[in-house]
C-alpha cells in the first residue's frame, strides 16, 4: 500500500511536470485556480486520493455491466440507490455500496457539467472515502477516469458545516466517447438525488487582446472609444475587463474613455482570467479655457489676477503690483485767474507708471482760479482699487502799490474825466479798487473812476487797493467858466423882496440885494379946497428902511376922474422893476370955504351975511352956540341953499351971546352912497341978541 502511494505521488508529479496537455483533466478539476497554487494542490490532493484510492483495482468492467440507463444530456433524472441496486466496492475491498449505473454519450470533445442534488443530507457526507459518483471511458473501462471526492470536486455547499455536500455543480473535460456515471450510495438504504448531466462546448482561453487606438491624445471631458480585438475569434469568453490605472486623469467603461484631468494614465484591457492584457496609454491634455477674476491691488499692497481653466482648474495667478506713490505735478500755485488742474502720477511698487483713464480716473474741483486748497481725488479702477485724496493750493498775490495815471488834474463843472490805477505787481490777485472822493460836493467819484465836478473848489480822488489799503491820490481843481443869472422876487408892501444875480452852473453869486419892503406912501396932501384946478397931489414912497423909491422908476402914479371937482378920489402907485403890487390913497377936494361978511344983532335973534361960494356947492351950514367951544349940545346948525348969502336967526333968547361960523358943503357920491364934503369953518363972529 505505501508502495503504491509512494509511486502515485511521483507518478503524478512527473505526469504534471512533463506537459500540460496531458493532465488536461486535472486543470480542468481545479478550475480557476492559479497554476502554481494548482500545481501543490493538485500534489497534495492526489496524495490524498491516493492513499484512499487505487485506480487500479477498480474493476469497472465487471460491474459497468450494470449499468441501467442511458442519460440523455441535458435531461434531467430522479431517482434514489435502494437495496436491490448494485452493489460493490470499485477497489474490490471489503466496503461495499450500492449503486446506480449511467451511460452518456459525449457529442463532441467539450465540457461535461454534472449537477446533483441530493434529498438526503447524509448523501456524500461520509463521501470522503471515495466519491459520490465515478466516471469512466468505455472505452477503457478499467481505469477510473474522474471521481468524485468533496476536496476536489465542487458539487458541495458548504463543508464548514459539516454537513458536506447534497447538492452543487462542476464540470470536467471529456473527449468525444461513451461514458458511464456511477452515483453511490451512502450509508442510508433509500438515498433520492437529482442528476443533470449536459454538455458544454470547452473553454477557448484568450490569446491575444490588441487595441484600437493603441494610444490617446484627449482633452479633458472628451470621450472616446477603444475597440478591442480578442483573439482568437473563437474565444470562450471574449469579454474583456477594464481598468484604468489612473481613475483621476481618465475613467473607462466597456471601452469608452472619459478624459478627467491632465496627466497620462493608462486603460489596460484584460481578459476575464486575467491573463491577457493590453494597454492603451492615454495623454489627457486641457485647451484651457481660463477665466480670469481680479483681486484688484490697492495703496500699499499687492493684487492678482487669477485665471482658472473652468475645464481643468488650472489656476494661474499674475501679480499686481501695490501702488506706492501718489503725486500732483504741483501742489501750489499762485493765483493767475485761470483754473488750476495738476496732472497726476501713479508709480507701482515696481516704478511702473499707471495709466489715468485706464488704471485710475481723477475729478478736480471746480472754479479751481480762486484762491484756495482744493482736494483732487483719484479712483482706481480696473486693476486697482482705492481712493486717494491729494491737495493744492492756489494763494494771493498781494498788492504792493497803486498809483493813478494823473496825479492833479483840472475839471469844469459838470466834466467828467476817468482816472486809471495802475496796480503793482502785475499779477497782484485782487485788483480791486474803492474810489473816494474826500469832498463829495466838489467831486464824485464813481467805482470805475470816472471823475465828476460838481462844484468849483478842490478836492481829491484817493484810490484805494481792497488788497493792502495802498492808496494814490489825484488833485483836483475845479472850476466854473461862470454863466451868470439875474433872478428877482420883487418887495412888495408887506414883504421884502430880492434881486440875485448867480452862475447858473457854479451858484456864485454876484448880487443880493434886498429890496426891502415897502412901509409908506404919502401924498403931498390929502385934501384941499377946491380952486377950480386939477389937483395931482405929489406922492412919497419909502421903504422900510427910509429910503425913497423913485417914481417912474419904481412905481406910476395914476390918478382917477377929474381931481377938479369937490370929491374922494384915488391916488394909485402902481409899483413896477423891484416892486409888485400897487397901493391905492384917497385925496378929496373939499368945498372952497366962505367967510362971515356981516352979523347983526337982532331981537331976539341976528342976521348973518357971507361972502356968496356956489361954485361946487350944494348948500351952506351956519352954526351958533352959546358956547364958544361949539359943545354940540348947546349948537344949531342950519343947512343954507347955495345961492343964499344971508341968514336971519331969530327965537333966540334975548340978550344973549352967540357965537356963529359958517362953512360949505357938496354931496356927493362915494361908492354909491352920497357923502357930505364940508369946508372948514370960517372964523367965528359973536353976536349978542337984543332984547
Ligand atoms: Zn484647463
Ligand atoms: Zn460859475
Amino acid at each position: 500500500m505505501i508502495v503504491f502511494v509512494v509511486f502515485m505521488i511521483l507518478a503524478v508529479c512527473v505526469l504534471y511536470l512533463a506537459s500540460g496537455k496531458t493532465n488536461r483533466k486535472f486543470e480542468t478539476m481545479i478550475g480557476h485556480m492559479g497554476r502554481k497554487v494548482s500545481a501543490l494542490f493538485l500534489a497534495v490532493a492526489l496524495v490524498l486520493s491516493s492513499v484512499m484510492v487505487s485506480p487500479s483495482t477498480v474493476k469497472a468492467a465487471g460491474w459497468l455491466d450494470y449499468a441501467t440507463q442511458t442519460i440523455s444530456l441535458g435531461t434531467a433524472v430522479s431517482a434514489s440507490i435502494k437495496e436491490g441496486d448494485y452493489y460493490g466496492s470499485p477497489e474490490g475491498g471489503n466496503s461495499k455500496y450500492y449503486w446506480n449505473i449511467y451511460k452518456f454519450t459525449m457529442p463532441k470533445k467539450g465540457l461535461l457539467n454534472i449537477y446533483l442534488e441530493s434529498l438526503s443530507e447524509e448523501y456524500l457526507r461520509y463521501a470522503h472515502t471515495y466519491n459520490g459518483f465515478l466516471i469512466f471511458s468505455a472505452s477503457d473501462p478499467d481505469n477510473m477516469l474522474w471521481c468524485s471526492r468533496y476536496r476536489q470536486n465542487q458539487i458541495r455547499k458548504d463543508y464548514s458545516t459539516s454537513r458536506a455536500m447534497y447538492y452543487g455543480s462542476t464540470e470536467i473535460a471529456l473527449e468525444a466517447e461513451d461514458y458511464y456515471f456511477a452515483v453511490r450510495q451512502c450509508y442510508t438504504n433509500d438515498t433520492p438525488y437529482y442528476l443533470t448531466l449536459s454538455y458544454k462546448e470547452p473553454v477557448m482561453n484568450v490569446s491575444s487582446i490588441t487595441l484600437s487606438p493603441s494610444s490617446l491624445a484627449m482633452e479633458i471631458g472628451e470621450q472616446r472609444t477603444i475597440i478591442p480585438t480578442v483573439l482568437p475569434n473563437n474565444a470562450t469568453d471574449k469579454t474583456v475587463v477594464w481598468k484604468s490605472e489612473n481613475p483621476s486623469i481618465a475613467t473607462v467603461e466597456n471601452g469608452i474613455v472619459k478624459a478627467v484631468s491632465i496627466g497620462t494614465t493608462s486603460i489596460s484591457a484584460s481578459s476575464l482570467d486575467g491573463e491577457i492584457k493590453a494597454a492603451c496609454p492615454v495623454t489627457v491634455e486641457c485647451n484651457h479655457n481660463y477665466k480670469s477674476s481680479i483681486s484688484p491691488a490697492g495703496i500699499g499692497y499687492n493684487g492678482y489676477i487669477s485665471k482658472n481653466c473652468t475645464k481643468c482648474g488650472t489656476e494661474t495667478k499674475d501679480q499686481i503690483a501695490a501702488i506706492d506713490s501718489i503725486e500732483l505735478s504741483d501742489t501750489l500755485y499762485y493765483y493767475d485767474g485761470k483754473e488750476h488742474t495738476p496732472s497726476v502720477t501713479v508709480l507701482d511698487n515696481e516704478g511702473n507708471a499707471l495709466g489715468q483713464g485706464k488704471d485710475y480716473v481723477i475729478s478736480y474741483p471746480d472754479n479751481t482760479q480762486d484762491i484756495g486748497t482744493y482736494t483732487v481725488t483719484i479712483n482706481f479702477i480696473g486693476n486697482y482699487e482705492g481712493t486717494k485724496e491729494l491737495d493744492f493750493s492756489v494763494l494771493a498775490v498781494s498788492v504792493e502799490s497803486v498809483s493813478l495815471d494823473m496825479d492833479d488834474m483840472t475839471l469844469e463843472i459838470g466834466e467828467q474825466k476817468k482816472l486809471t490805477a495802475a496796480i503793482l505787481p502785475d499779477n497782484a490777485t485782487n485788483k480791486s479798487i474803492m474810489w473816494e472822493s474826500s469832498d463829495s460836493s466838489v467831486i464824485t467819484v464813481d467805482d470805475s473812476g470816472l471823475v465828476k465836478a460838481i462844484a468849483v473848489g478842490t478836492a481829491s480822488v484817493i484810490a484805494t487797493t481792497v488788497d493792502g489799503e495802498k492808496t494814490a491820490i489825484c488833485t483836483v481843481d475845479v472850476i466854473c467858466d461862470h454863466s451868470y443869472q439875474i433872478s428877482l422876487i420883487p418887495a412888495t408892501q408887506n414883504s421884502n423882496g430880492v434881486l440875485t444875480e448867480e452862475c447858473s452852473k457854479c451858484g456864485d453869486s454876484k448880487r443880493n440885494e434886498i429890496i426891502y419892503a415897502v412901509s409908506d406912501i404919502s401924498l403931498s396932501s390929502t385934501s384941499c379946497s377946491y380952486n377950480g384946478k386939477m389937483q395931482t397931489p405929489s406922492v412919497t414912497v419909502k421903504d422900510t428902511t427910509g429910503k425913497k423909491l423913485q417914481n417912474n422908476v419904481d412905481y406910476t402914479v395914476s390918478y382917477t376922474g377929474n381931481q377938479k371937482d369937490v370929491g374922494i378920489f384915488t391916488v394909485t402907485v402902481n409899483f413896477e422893476e423891484n416892486y409888485s403890487g400897487s397901493i391905492s390913497k384917497q385925496f378929496t377936494i373939499y368945498p372952497k370955504a366962505t367967510n362971515i361978511t356981516k352979523i347983526k344983532a337982532k331981537k331976539k335973534g341976528f342976521s348973518v351975511t357971507w361972502k356968496k361960494q356956489s361954485t361946487q356947492t350944494t348948500g351952506y351950514e351956519l352954526a351958533y352956540s352959546a358956547s364958544r367951544g361949539f359943545a354940540r349940545n348947546k349948537t344949531t346948525i342950519v343947512t343954507v341953499s347955495r345961492n343964499k348969502v344971508n341968514k336971519t336967526i331969530s327965537k333966540l333968547k334975548k340978550g344973549k351971546r352967540y357965537y356963529v361960523r359958517i362953512r360949505t358943503y357938496k354931496n356927493v357920491m362915494v361908492n354909491g352912497k352920497i357923502t357930505r364934503l364940508s369946508s372948514g369953518w370960517s372964523t367965528v363972529k359973536e353976536v349978542t341978541t337984543k332984547k
